[in-house]
C-alpha cells in the first residue's frame, strides 16, 4: 500500500518533505481490530508537533493521521460490531482503557503517533474504537469532524457555558469553526466572540454567525464566560484572559504549544489577567464517547466543514502550508485507490 512515511524529527522551517512517500504491505487486522481502506485523511496541527518533536512518536518510522475516514475492509478474529464495507471514522484515539478518564490515562494510545494513522491506503484500529459516520457528510466532510471537531466538542463542554453565555475563541482554524457552529446549535442564545489575526478568518467567522470578530490583541465589546484557544502561540492565551469576566475560564485546546513567542507570558500581570477566579484548562486527547456524542450532534445540526483538499502524496505541501499559511477550514487529503 501507498503511506506517507516519517521516519525523523525535523523542523518545518528547514526541511519542507519531513514524509517520505513509500510502499508498505497491508497490515493485518489482530484479534478485534478492524482493517480499514482508507479514503480521506486530516490533516491536524498535531501532526506538526509530531514531526517537530512537541509529541514526538515513541518509535519511529510511523504513519501519522488521525483524522481517518474510510471503510471497513477486512476484520480481526472476535470482531462483532462491523461488517466489511461499513464507513467508520477514526479519531486521535487509538485504543485506551475504556473508562470515562481514557483520555487522561496512561493506556492511552495516538493514532498516527503511538501507532500507524491514516496518510495511507489502509490503517488498523480496534473495533470499539472506529465510529460509525453519519451519512450528512461527504469522506471529506467527515475526516476533521474525527479531531479538530469531536476535540473541539470536548473543548466546548469543559468551557461549562450555559446557554446565554458569551463565549470568545480565539484562532479560528479546523477547529474553531466547527465549534463555532456546534455552539450556535447547543446554545441558541449564546453569542460569540472570535479574536483572529488573519482578516480572512475573521469574515469567515462572521459568515458563520460570529457576533464579533477582532484581532487577536483586541478586547471583545463585552467580558466573556469563556475562551477557547485553538493556536499554538502563547500571546493570543495572554490577550484573551485580559477579554475574560470575573469567574471566567479559559481552555486551551492544544496538545502542545509552541516556544516560539513563550517570552510573551512575561506579559501576564495577576491582578489584570488571573485574579478574580479567572481560570486556565487544558484538553487532554478525546474520550471515545466525545468522538460518539459529536458525530450524530454534527450531522443533526448539520455543520458545514469548510475543507482544503490535497492528494495523499501532497501531505508535505498540506503540512507546510499548515504551519506557514493562513487556511479557510480544515485541510483533508484525498487518498484514491
Ligand atoms: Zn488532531
Amino acid at each position: 500500500m501507498r503511506a506517507m512515511l516519517l521516519s525523523r524529527i525535523v523542523s518545518l522551517d528547514e526541511v519542507d518533505t519531513p514524509l517520505e512517500l513509500v510502499d508498505l504491505p497491508v497490515p493485518e487486522p489482530n484479534p478485534g481490530e478492524v482493517l480499514i481502506r482508507v479514503s480521506a485523511c486530516g490533516v491536524c496541527h498535531t501532526e506538526l508537533d509530531e514531526i517537530e518533536g512537541r509529541t514526538a512518536p515513541p518509535k519511529l518510522p510511523i504513519i501519522p493521521g488521525h483524522e481517518v475516514i474510510g471503510r471497513v475492509e477486512a476484520l480481526g478474529r472476535s470482531v462483532t460490531r462491523w461488517k466489511p464495507g461499513e464507513r467508520v471514522g477514526v479519531g486521535w484515539i487509538h485504543s485506551s482503557s475504556g473508562e470515562s478518564d481514557e483520555n487522561v490515562c496512561p493506556k492511552f494510545q495516538a493514532t498516527g503517533r503511538d501507532t500507524n494513522g491514516g496518510y495511507a491506503e489502509f490503517m488498523t484500529v480496534p473495533e470499539d474504537y472506529a465510529y460509525p459516520i453519519p451519512d450528512t457528510f461527504t469522506d471529506t466532510q467527515a475526516a476533521p469532524l474525527l479531531c479538530a471537531g469531536a476535540v473541539g466538542f470536548r473543548a466546548l463542554k469543559l468551557t461549562n457555558i450555559k446557554d446565554g453565555d458569551l463565549l470568545g475563541m480565539t484562532g479560528f482554524g479546523g477547529s474553531a469553526h466547527l465549534v463555532l457552529q456546534t455552539a450556535k446549535h447547543l446554545f441558541p442564545h449564546t453569542k460569540t466572540f472570535i479574536f483572529a489575526r488573519d482578516p480572512a478568518a475573521r469574515e469567515f467567522a462572521l459568515q458563520l454567525g460570529a457576533e464579533w470578530a477582532g484581532d487577536t490583541t483586541d478586547r471583545s465589546p463585552q467580558q466573556l464566560h469563556a475562551i477557547i484557544d485553538t493556536t499554538p502561540a502563547w500571546k493570543p492565551v495572554v490577550e484573551a484572559l485580559k477579554n475574560l469576566r470575573p469567574s471566567g475560564r479559559l481552555v486551551i485546546n492544544a496538545i502542545r504549544k509552541e516556544d516560539a513567542d513563550k517570552d510573551y507570558l512575561l506579559n501576564v500581570s495577576y491582578h489584570e489577567h488571573l485574579w478574580m477566579e479567572r481560570e486556565i484548562k487544558s484538553v487532554a486527547n478525546v474520550t471515545r464517547r466525545d468522538i460518539s456524542e459529536f458525530l450524530p450532534l454534527a450531522a443533526e445540526i448539520p455543520v458545514t466543514p469548510e475543507v482544503q483538499t490535497y492528494k495523499l502524496e501532497e501531505a508535505n505541501r498540506a503540512l507546510v502550508d499548515l504551519k506557514h499559511r493562513p487556511i479557510k477550514g480544515a485541510t483533508v487529503l484525498l487518498i484514491d485507490e
